[in-house]
């Protein structure tokens, strides 16, 4: 049986979903989608206990798919992706209520600290 924690990296950029799938995957069971709309069939077929979300995707981008896995998932905690930069992203992800975001391109020390600490609060 696999007691790791779950966790969906959602990212259009599929060198990122790569890096952070390394980065991650030694501790926790990682899983990835390309898209908001990928990521929503995801989490509705499989169990996740944490999603990283990047904010800037084209089609439906993160704060909408936040809006729309909040239906049905409000329960896993979320941490947004950002690109440097994007101060409105980081202010429109706060309102919604996700206190939690990184900025990209993170360190790998960092990544699995800002995890580690969401997993801490649960
Ligand atoms: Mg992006």
């Amino acid at each position: 049986m696999d007691m790791k924690k779950r966790i969906l990296v959602v990212d259009d950029d599929n060198m990122n979903l790569a890096r952070t799938r390394i980065i991650l995957g030694k501790e926790y069971d990682v899983f990835l989608a390309d898209s908001g709309i990928d990521a929503l069939e995801k989490l509705r077929s499989e169990k996740a206990d944490m999603v990283l979300l990047d904010i800037d995707m084209p089609g439906m981008n993160g704060i909408e798919t936040f809006e729309r896995m909040k239906e049905f998932a409000a329960d896993v905690p979320v941490i947004f992706l950002t690109a440097s930069g994007l101060e409105e992203d980081v202010q429109n992800a706060i309102k919604l209520g996700a206190v939690n975001y990184l900025k990209k391109p993170y360190r790998p020390e960092e990544l699995l600290r800002r995890v580690a600490l969401e997993f801490e609060k649960a």
